[in-house]
């Protein structure tokens, strides 16, 4: 079973802090970064640019930004790019993912949502995905079988970027990942939430709302409803096992921070 032990990251924060102060004063001009993940990660969001998905402005953000912010701060030692997120136009509940730190939520699941705990899980959830590659394994998986379908290795050039990065759009509703990936998400997610302060039960709590959620209201986020009971049993484990975090935390919904929206604010896309 994977355990994290949040300990360490006390020494590897300032570790990590003077390594970059260190490569900082090495290097005056910083090279861009060019790597897989960024450029897939710049691939998706271009797609959704164009798409006119991504709202560049809006009151939402206003009550997004200071869950994001605190989340990205414990997650972000974890992962080599920095985390980015972004409110997406969607009728569907859902928050993706992808690899270079990008992470999208739709508007609709600021409205689905009940408590900032279940919000927190979600961007919890999805954060752990980047950490663990998800994203990019399952990429890696695609080029793979994209490299037999025409019978050579195909190195990772913009067209095939792009080609991918739409597959991750045309993907985001559908139960792409396994179960195991998904359960290890909750558990590394429901750690981040813990160490960042937002009660990890709002994980619980979302799954058990998604449970009884209309089908029709489509909220495929955190993939399919069987295994919900499952995936809130190996949550439940994981607290039991790890009291000395978790029993700080009550299963008590009712002491949830409430969280809502205004359904009709402005929004203004990127354009
Ligand atoms: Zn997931």
């Amino acid at each position: 079973m994977r355990r994290l032990c949040f300990s360490k990251r006390a020494w590897m924060v300032p570790l990590a802090l003077a390594a970059s102060l260190f490569l900082a004063a090495q290097a005056p001009s910083p090279a861009p970064v060019t790597d897989q993940e960024t450029e897939l990660g710049n691939a998706v969001y271009k797609e959704l640019k164009d798409k006119g998905m991504i709202i560049a402005k809006s009151i939402l953000y206003d009550s997004l930004t200071p869950v994001t912010t605190t989340i990205a701060r414990v997650a972000q030692p974890r992962y080599e790019h920095p985390f980015k997120f972004y409110l997406v136009h969607d009728p569907r509940p859902n928050a993706f993912s992808v690899p270079g730190g990008g992470v999208y939520v739709t508007d609709s699941l600021l409205y689905f949502v009940k408590n900032t705990e279940q919000l927190a899980a979600v961007l919890c959830h999805e954060v752990s995905h980047t950490i663990h590659h998800d994203a990019m394994n399952r990429i890696r998986e695609m080029k793979k079988a994209y490299a037999r379908a025409i019978g050579a290795t195909i190195l990772l050039g913009p067209t095939l970027a792009n080609v991918i990065a739409a597959k991750i759009i045309t993907d985001l509703h559908t139960n792409a990942y396994s179960r195991e990936i998904e359960t290890s998400a909750d558990l590394t997610g429901s750690d981040t939430c813990a160490a960042a302060g937002y009660n990890p039960y709002g994980m619980i709590w979302l799954m058990q709302d998604f449970k009884e959620a209309n089908p029709d209201q489509g909220p495929q986020l955190l993939a399919d409803h069987p295994s919900f009971d499952a995936r809130i049993r190996a949550l439940q484990s994981h607290f039991r096992d790890d009291p000395g975090v978790f029993s700080n935390f009550s299963p008590d919904r009712k002491l949830a921070a409430p969280f809502s929206v205004s359904e009709d604010a402005p929004v203004v896309f990127l354009r």
